[in-house]
């Protein structure tokens, strides 16, 4: 495959870094606003920004049913923090008209790390990336992974203060999220583990 052409949901949030990214590890990044944007992708993100406007204007722009459609169909995806929280089945904590697109078997809260912790970095242990080092995971007002399916592969967990580590990153087939924003750090390898997985290259053991 040459370079593959990967949609950036663009209603809202950080289109532009993850655009940036993709770029930087060899995609096409393209925005999608309108649902004829939808053919001829090879991946689609979903950026972080506010799920609940999101879900809104989804509705508004008559998307959300040609996004379900696409992911529930196969499209590759990847979701970060509200991007994630539109991959899940589930929702804790949302508003109650908010809607997802679905497609990851899993339940996540919304702004899970608390008030005092609205945003904070972590140095993680992230499977299925390139290279042994840690991954630097800057979390803002995140969602965590409160249940997953038998499908899911949990991929990193972030500790908590007097808790159980939560779950913070997750792939189900082509789909994969994170409670993170790795297209603020500058470390692409999310993105290119997405890539690969657009590529349809086997995933390790
Ligand atoms: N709290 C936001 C939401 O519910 C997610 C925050 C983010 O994407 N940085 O969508």
């Amino acid at each position: 495959m040459s370079a593959p052409v990967v949609g950036v949901l663009a209603l809202q949030g950080d289109v532009r870094e993850h655009m940036a990214a993709l770029e930087r590890v060899g995609a096409r990044g393209v925005p999608v606003r309108r649902p004829v944007e939808l053919a001829g992708l090879d991946g689609l993100v979903l950026p972080g920004g506010e799920s609940t406007a999101m879900s809104k204007l989804a509705v508004a722009f008559d998307l959300l049913e040609p996004l379900r459609e696409q992911v529930h169909s196969g499209l590759p995806a990847y979701g970060s923090c509200a991007g994630m929280i539109m991959l899940a089945d589930r929702v804790l904590d949302g508003h109650p008209d908010q809607r997802t697109v679905g497609g990851i078997d899993m339940t996540v809260r919304r702004n899970a790390f608390g008030r005092q912790v609205d945003s904070f970095e972590a140095d993680l242990e992230c499977a299925g990336l390139d290279g042994d080092r840690l991954l630097h995971a800057v979390f803002i007002r995140a969602p965590w992974v409160e249940s997953v399916g038998d499908r899911v592969r949990v991929l990193a967990a972030a500790p908590v203060t007097g808790a159980a580590d939560r779950i913070v990153a997750v792939r189900q087939g082509a789909l994969l999220a994170t409670s993170f924003h790795p297209e603020l750090t500058g470390d692409d390898r999310v993105h290119a583990y997405f890539v690969q997985i657009v590529r349809g290259v086997p995933d390790l053991p």
